[in-house]
């Protein structure tokens, strides 16, 4: 199994020079800190006290045969003066493990030492708490993308902050902000989708609901938006690499989900792995200074991600040594390292403040910053694991949020003939690598970082298989397939063939075996030749046929679309996932998931929904299905429903408005079919003509309604100048006069702003 530990790149050579302390200091200049209790802190704090502050380092460094070394631990504690710990060591604890562990942590950390500085200790609880064992998952932000609604986002995010609380960790390295527009990317799943707004939206109502209720409460944990700036688009689609990223692009796409979560009052921040232009993020005053602190006038703690100093040097190559990857990072307006797996920054660092190469001020404002959060975080108070916490975790209403986080995100894609929803007396023939495999529905971080131990999740996790038992009995279905995802025998088509005549419709269960980061790297955007196979074999029996894929990215099947009479898909809808699947495949629930991409109908074909008008332009390409221009297996926003919804014309209260304006957009909307159903509504804006090319349109609002059968409701959405702006050549936010289009289904009207 990989675990984070294998990330160790041994052979730094660490300089074990300790100076003498020193306690000169420059107060930075704040006045958030009113009682002055961190100032006071600070001015009893030697360089080494402050280094190690700014020092993280991975659980895996304590731990000896499984087991926390306790010796080693009080060296991290006692001479490194470690601030931070985080991650598991391979596999999730039980509360009562954290719990112990956290109080070994924090017991000679505030015990057994001077100053008696509590740990802060921080975890990816990134769809869930991913490493405490019995928790509640929810699907993937790409999933959340899908439901459209900001309020399960919420309310999924609420309860990780309790069961991340009860497990005693009050820092989550959540939520990752990028926009995914590069679908090789492995971590494509953790993102809420191709257009910006999802972002900004969705990952603001995660950063509201971690810290709304107060850092210092049981109910709450530090946020950390993520990975500033820029982390989501590498060019090979490789994670970790080259991303090039011209300056309005980066403003007008990349950035406004990073500055909502400054609004939105997150605490932390942690930095891009990657480069930039060829400038690694870890190293750009530009980025980490001047845009984070001045422009979006961030004032909480930046830590690195993974080994992210330590690598300008090994692999980015701008610092010559280790030691100057130090210096050029901090200098750049790194607060704190992720080292995590060895002591060399504590000992690079402290060299280079005595040497004069990294000012003092540097140091203070980033210890400030993390004794600020340990203040805030109620840890000087009672650094332990909170007892009152523990009755939060694993209440049986979060079951219902998982189910109806799943729900919402499913996306049903084809629906032929109304082949969905099925007959519950059908007879099902259920095949594929993801039918019997907890991993492919729940993707990265789930009890593991891979996802891929299938002993890890509960009991009570069902997988399709057992949740199509439960729903039509296990004598109406047959399946053959094993928890294993490669198993030859989930894909046998000679299983299918003698099996298809006494079943009266096929389900086949394809997509993605669970990966995270780098191990989930793919060279190729077409779903494997085995699983192709399987489904054409399934068509060639001549029974109906529903593709189910469970993906965290969109994989090309164009070659089985047409052949399918149903295709749904379920993204990694996690815990309650399988669940929710059956109750849309027979019926008791509508699906109303609407894709958060465009669904590439050809590996060689990434065109996005925001597409520029002269990417319209139809170029004869031989052997294609299509012409060019925007051509994707399904548009963005694409998801189908079982019942039908008409769109009244666009109601605009005026036909120009002036720039200081608000633009009131109403829209009625019937569903026009005989069930009840919700429905995902975009609005997109088109700017004309401006100085900068335009998108052919952008997604500025959504929202999700229910709609009784037969209904008719308005819809209304208001746009002011923030959502008619673009970015400029020289980089500057514009709002210019001229001809907008909105756009709400198959409806559009135009206004002019004066
Ligand atoms: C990932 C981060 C994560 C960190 C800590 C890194 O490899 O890029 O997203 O928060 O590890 O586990």
């Amino acid at each position: 199994m990989i675990t984070k530990y294998t990330k160790f790149i041994a052979g730094i050579v660490t300089i074990s020079i300790f100076y003498l302390a020193s306690c000169q200091q420059s107060t930075p200049q704040t006045n958030s800190d009113q009682d002055g209790r961190v100032t006071e802190l600070m001015s009893q704090m030697s360089v080494e006290d402050k280094v190690g502050q700014m020092t993280q380092i991975t659980l895996s460094m304590l731990m000896k045969d499984n087991q926390l070394n306790i010796e080693e631990l009080k060296n991290a504690i006692i001479n490194k003066k470690v601030g931070s710990i985080l991650n598991v060591n391979g596999t999730p604890l039980s509360i009562e493990e954290w719990h112990e562990l956290l109080t070994s942590i924090q017991d000679i950390a505030t015990k057994e030492t001077t100053l008696k500085i509590p740990v802060l200790y921080g975890i990816d609880a990134i769809h869930g708490t991913t490493y405490t064992q019995g928790s509640t998952l929810f699907p993937h932000n790409i999933g959340m993308g899908a439901t459209r609604n900001p309020d399960l986002v919420k309310q999924s995010a609420k309860i990780t902050a309790l069961e991340t609380r009860a497990s005693g960790i009050r820092w989550n390295f959540d939520p990752a902000l990028g926009i995914a527009r590069q679908p090789l990317w492995s971590r494509y799943e953790e993102m809420y989708g191709e257009a910006t707004v999802l972002s900004t939206v969705l990952g603001s109502a995660a950063i509201t609901a971690y810290e709304e209720d107060g850092l210092d409460q049981v109910t709450a944990v530090a946020s950390c938006m993520k990975h500033f700036l820029g982390y989501s688009v590498p060019l090979s689609g490789k994670d970790r690499t080259p991303a090039y990223i011209p300056d309005t692009q980066l403003r007008e796409i990349f950035l406004p989900p990073f500055e909502a979560a400054v609004q939105s009052g997150t605490s932390t921040v942690m930095i891009n792995s990657g480069e930039i232009n060829g400038v690694p993020v870890h190293a750009s005053k530009y980025y980490l200074t001047d845009i984070l602190r001045g422009e979006l006038g961030f004032e909480g703690l930046a830590v690195t991600d993974w080994e992210d100093i330590i690598r300008l040097h090994g692999r980015h190559h701008v610092a010559a040594t280790p030691k100057e990857a130090v210096k050029i990072a901090i200098n750049a307006g790194i607060d704190m390292s992720m080292v995590p797996v060895d002591y060399s920054f504590f000992d690079y660092l402290v060299e280079l403040v005595n040497e004069g190469e990294v000012p003092m001020s540097r140091i203070d404002e980033a210890v400030y910053r993390i004794l600020k959060l340990k203040y805030d975080l109620g840890l000087f108070d009672n650094a332990y694991p909170e007892q009152e916490a523990i009755a939060n975790f694993g209440k049986a209403s979060y079951k219902d949020v998982a189910l109806n986080a799943a729900l919402e995100s499913i996306t049903l894609l084809k629906n032929e003939g109304q082949t969905l929803p099925l007959d519950k007396n059908a007879k099902v023939l259920l095949m594929g690598p993801a039918a019997n495999n907890h991993g492919s529905l729940h993707g990265s971080w789930s009890y593991t970082w891979q996802g891929q131990d299938e002993s890890q999740f509960a009991d009570e996790t069902l997988t399709l298989k057992s949740a199509l038992e439960a729903k039509i009995g296990t004598g109406n279905v047959t399946c053959n397939t094993t928890a294993v995802f490669e198993d030859a025998a989930n894909t046998s088509v000679d299983f299918l063939k003698k099996n298809a005549a006494k079943s009266d419709v096929i389900v086949l269960a394809i997509g993605e075996k669970s990966y995270a980061e780098s191990p989930g790297g793919i060279h190729d955007l077409n779903l494997e030749a085995n699983q192709i196979e399987l489904a054409k074999a399934a068509y060639a029996t001549g029974k109906p046929v529903v593709l189910l894929i469970a993906q965290g990215r969109p994989r090309v099947i164009s070659p089985i679309v047409e052949g399918a009479d149903a295709i749904v898909n379920l993204y990694r809808p996690a815990s309650q996932g399988a669940t929710a699947t059956m109750e849309i495949l027979f019926g008791d629930y509508n699906p109303n998931g609407v894709l958060p991409f465009s669904y590439p109908r050809h590996a060689g074909d990434i065109l996005l929904y925001d597409r520029k008008h002269t990417e319209e332009v139809t170029e004869f390409i031989p052997d294609s299905y299509g012409g060019g221009g925007y051509n994707p297996q399904w548009a963005f926003g694409h998801g189908l429903s079982y019942t039908t919804f008409e769109y009244g014309d666009i109601q605009l209260d005026k036909k120009a408005y002036a720039k200081s304006e608000t633009i009131t957009v109403a829209i009625d909307i019937t569903n026009t079919g005989d069930r009840d159903g919700k429905l995902a509504i975009d609005l997109f804006v088109s700017d004309l003509y401006a100085s900068v090319t335009p998108s052919y349109k952008k997604l500025k609002k959504f929202s999700k309604e229910n709609f009784k059968a037969g209904e008719t409701k308005t819809v209304t959405f208001t746009l002011d100048g923030k959502d008619l702006t673009y970015i400029n050549a020289e980089s500057q936010k514009t709002l210019e006069a001229g001809e907008f289009t909105v756009s709400i289904g198959d409806k559009k009207s135009t206004f002019e702003l004066k």
